[in-house]
């Protein structure tokens, strides 16, 4: 850390194992006070091409490595990592906006458990073999890892998501560099700093901040990393394929979601009201697998939409290191702003805000008066048609609306340009099962929400990515397979 100045807390670049100041930096705010209290380094090409030198370097001792040796590292950088769990998580909370609890309970407890994951299962991995005995041959498949992975990651769940990308890149063998999202840098600083003492050598992970415009696009567009993990908005990901596509770059993008939950009427709705509230507002509504479109059966329509906002209500909103606070503060004024004006725009196409922005008052503590904060809103008689029903708002807004028919719901709930996850309510086996089927998305939860198995495949349909991250997607993802004839 260098001292700029006393109060601000001043990032590096950790490029082939050391930290490296930067010649220009950018201001990163706290979401719950609205007070700029970090400097994070304005990356370009120049870091950026350091960093893939690096990775580079490295690249043949480490993929050269046993998966056992790899895996011994990762287990002792995850338990680096929890040793330091509370430190990370407040520093999370700090930067992002997020509740301490969520930080505590949620973001760091996965990143610990991504780098244990994947330092297990890359132990588990077998390849092919075949035999054409006619011809006198045997084929086998290898599975080699690639090169310099690039890895790119968004501000709502910072370390979680940029250790879901370096757990099974480096576990494979790859060498990475990695971007966070500059508005959340800090966990993954912090992360580098635990490197050297778990063992991973100089070079294999190397972290560039900075904007996507200028670093991002640098690292998507250098021609020694052939392969790009994305996470991220559909609009940022379109100009990546775009600027990666001259030198033909395998990626995975794991993007945005407009995501429904169904609510049929013989659902139990002691189980769906708390789950669905935890679905439309956990970590401010800022998760892509969050619900914004709860479609109810009409027979009980009435009875949900009352104990929902009731229920929404009692969502205590304020400063997120309180541990009594459910709703912390959202990642960026300018997101604030945004996530109000389609509350806004509801209204004026005249839909129903039953609690929440600008019908209840919210009261911040006196330190929190200029963050970024909102009351969870729950709009109704809205139209399908309607913004607020079609884009993504990323904010702790949820649409609920009438339907009547299985049939009907299920083309109103794949009629959006997404199809990230689902979520169905029923005590009806087969309709579940139905339904389940037809849903465009990449997950479908029934009777729970975000319930997830790690080996299984992650990602989404649509407008919503391309690619699936998991045990064995990831694998593939992250390496190269070739096979190999014999002839006997
Ligand atoms: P974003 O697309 O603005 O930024 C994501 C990352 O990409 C950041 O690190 C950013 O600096 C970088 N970036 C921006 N422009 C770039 C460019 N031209 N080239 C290279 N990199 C660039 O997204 P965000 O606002 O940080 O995150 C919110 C979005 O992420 C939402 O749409 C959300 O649904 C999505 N998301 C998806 C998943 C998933 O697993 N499907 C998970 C979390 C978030």
């Amino acid at each position: 850390m260098m001292a700029h100045s006393k109060a601000l807390l001043v990032l590096e670049n950790f490029i082939g194992g050391k930290f490296v100041p930067c010649s220009s930096y950018i201001d990163s705010y706290n979401p719950s006070t609205g007070n700029v209290y970090c400097k994070v380094p304005d990356s370009g090409k120049e870091e950026v091409e350091a960093a893939v030198k690096a990775a580079k370097v490295a690249f043949p001792i480490w993929s050269s490595k046993s998966p056992l040796e790899r895996s011994q590292i990762l287990n002792k950088l995850a338990d680096l990592i929890e040793h330091d769990l509370e430190a990370f998580a407040q520093a999370e909370s700090k930067d992002q906006g997020k509740t301490i609890t969520f930080a505590r309970t949620v973001d760091i407890p996965r990143a610990v458990y991504n780098f244990r994951f994947f330092a297990s299962s890359i132990l588990h991995h077998t390849t092919e073999c075949t035999e054409m005995a006619t011809m006198g041959c045997m084929h086998y498949t290898l599975r080699t890892p690639v090169g310099v992975a690039g890895l790119i990651s968004p501000w709502n769940l910072p370390l979680y998501l940029l250790t879901w990308k370096i757990a099974p890149a480096i576990a494979c063998g790859n060498t990475v560099v990695a971007k966070p999202s500059e508005m959340t840098s800090v966990t993954a600083w912090m992360m580098c700093k635990l490197l050297e003492k778990a063992g991973v050598p100089h070079g294999v992970v190397n972290v560039v901040f900075g904007t996507g415009a200028r670093a991002g696009e640098a690292l998507v567009c250098h021609p020694d990393v052939p392969l790009i993990s994305f996470t991220g908005s559909t609009l940022t990901a379109q100009r990546i394929t775009e600027k990666s596509a001259p030198h033909c770059k395998r990626l995975s993008l794991e993007l945005g979601g407009k995501n429904p939950a169904i609510v049929f009427d013989d659902a139990d709705l002691l189980q769906c009201i708390p789950t669905t509230l935890r679905s439309s507002f956990a970590n401010q509504g800022e998760i892509c697998l969050c619900t914004s479109r709860i479609f109810v059966q009409r027979g009980i329509y009435s009875e949900f939409l009352k104990r929902f906002v009731a229920e929404a209500k009692k969502w205590k909103v304020g400063n997120p290191s309180d541990p009594t606070v459910d709703v912390g503060a959202l990642i960026s004024k300018e997101h604030l702003e945004k996530v109000r004006s389609y509350v806004k725009k509801a209204q004026a196409e005249g839909a129903r805000v039953f609690c929440g922005e600008g019908v209840d008052s919210l009261a911040l503590p006196t330190g929190n008066q200029k963050g970024y904060f909102m009351l969870p809103t729950v709009i109704a008689e809205v139209k399908d048609e309607s913004c607020c029903m079609q884009e993504e708002i990323f904010g702790p807004v949820t649409c609920v609306v009438a339907f009547d028919t299985e049939e009907e719901v299920i083309e109103r709930a794949n009629s959006v340009k997404y199809g990230l996850a689902a979520t169905v309510w029923s005590s009806n086996v087969g309709r579940v099962h139905r339904v389940a089927q037809r849903l465009q998305a990449g997950l479908v939860w029934t009777n729970c929400w975000l319930v997830r198995d790690l080996n299984l495949p992650f990602g989404g349909m649509k407008a919503s990515g391309i690619g699936r991250e998991g045990a064995k997607d990831s694998y593939e993802f992250f390496t190269e397979v070739k096979t190999i004839t014999i002839k006997h």
